[in-house]
């Protein structure tokens, strides 16, 4: 299976690809990606600087483009996937049905792989990619069980990427409007859940709240350590009682169910985390490099050092299989 590295700038591109990763995914420095925060993502010099250092080391570039373009913004997002193809990438990630059909019909050799924010989970909803722009993957959502990752792998025309580790989104990808609902920004067309210039740190000698725009998201106790404020992880008080009423802090991690995963036809596993630093990209790419090693020779087990080393780069430092393991199902 391939090793699928994200890449906030150039220094994680090239920590992910000397650490083991077959393919770095990035995105350009405007809200035509999911990550669109200040000092992160990819100039028109070091997208350059980034393929080259990729290609000539025989790894893959994929461009994300995949937030909804606004009326007002269409020409920003026809010329991120001009510039894509100028760039000689080896795919653009694409959720928005009016980008496809003008990848697909300007640049028929670009290869388009359908964003998770696209939200396809159905054989129906992939044909449909498919026939109509003939896209070549598809990433899934993270809200699937293995069983329904095995059923939609089955009846794919495409081949098939699934999340392997990072940040869970609990909402419907693509569709989560939390966090404009509170800051008039929306992940989906300016592409950052959590804007920092709506967050807020205010401490005081026993606690630190933290706000986005005018909503408290949390309050830790003094040595208590804080995650940035999101706002489906965040504490509120409800009927009495105060907890992570919709989800807790936690990172996926599917190592435990990694020979399941190539079992039922996953051809690429995808790490989360453009906006994280180079030491966690450092982590993750060497963690899933070796686990990827170990079960391509066949005799996979995973080890407590890589769990330990995935955890410490966690949200809340803890992980889950997320939706992967329905013991209802
Ligand atoms: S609020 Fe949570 S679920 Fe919604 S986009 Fe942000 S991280 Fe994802």
């Amino acid at each position: 299976m391939e090793l699928v590295c994200p890449a906030g700038n150039l220094p994680s591109l090239k920590t992910a690809i000397d650490n083991g990763a077959d393919t770095v995914y990035i995105g350009f420095a405007d809200d035509t990606n999911a990550r669109h925060f200040a000092g992160l993502n990819f100039n028109e010099q070091r997208s350059v600087q980034g393929v080259e250092y990729a290609h000539s080391r025989g790894k893959k570039v994929y461009v994300a483009i995949n937030t909804y373009p606004q009326p007002s913004g269409w020409q920003r997002w026809i010329e991120a996937i001009d510039r894509a193809n100028r760039l000689g990438v080896d795919a653009v990630i694409l959720a928005d049905i009016g980008l496809m059909e003008y990848a697909a019909s300007k640049y028929p050799d670009l290869n388009l792989h359908l964003s998770v924010q696209g939200s396809a989970t159905s054989h129906e909803a992939l044909d449909f990619y498919y026939q109509n722009f003939n896209i070549k993957r598809a990433v899934l959502p993270r809200v699937l069980s293995v069983a329904q990752v095995k059923k939609a792998i089955d009846s794919s025309p495409v081949d098939i990427e699934v999340f392997g580790f990072g940040s869970l989104c609990v909402m419907v990808e693509g569709r989560c409007i939390l966090s404009s609902y509170v800051t008039g920004r929306s992940p989906n067309t300016y592409g950052a859940c959590s804007p920092a210039s709506h967050v807020e740190y205010v401490e005081n000698d026993i606690k630190l709240e933290t706000r986005l725009g005018d909503v408290l998201i949390d309050a830790y106790k003094k040595d208590e350590p804080a995650g940035y404020p999101t706002l489906c992880k965040g504490r509120f008080e409800s009927r009495g009682n105060t907890y992570y009423a919709l989800e807790e802090p936690t990172s996926l991690n599917t190592l435990e169910i990694l020979p399941q995963l190539k079992d039922i036809g996953v051809v690429a596993i995808k790490i989360e985390g453009r906006q994280r630093s180079p030491a966690y990209i450092e982590t993750v790419a060497k963690t899933w490099s070796a686990a990827l090693i170990q079960l391509e020779q066949g005799n996979y087990q995973t080890k407590n050092e890589w769990n330990q080393a995935l955890s410490q780069v966690s949200e809340g430092f803890q992980t889950t299989l997320g939706a992967y393991h329905r013991s209802w199902q």
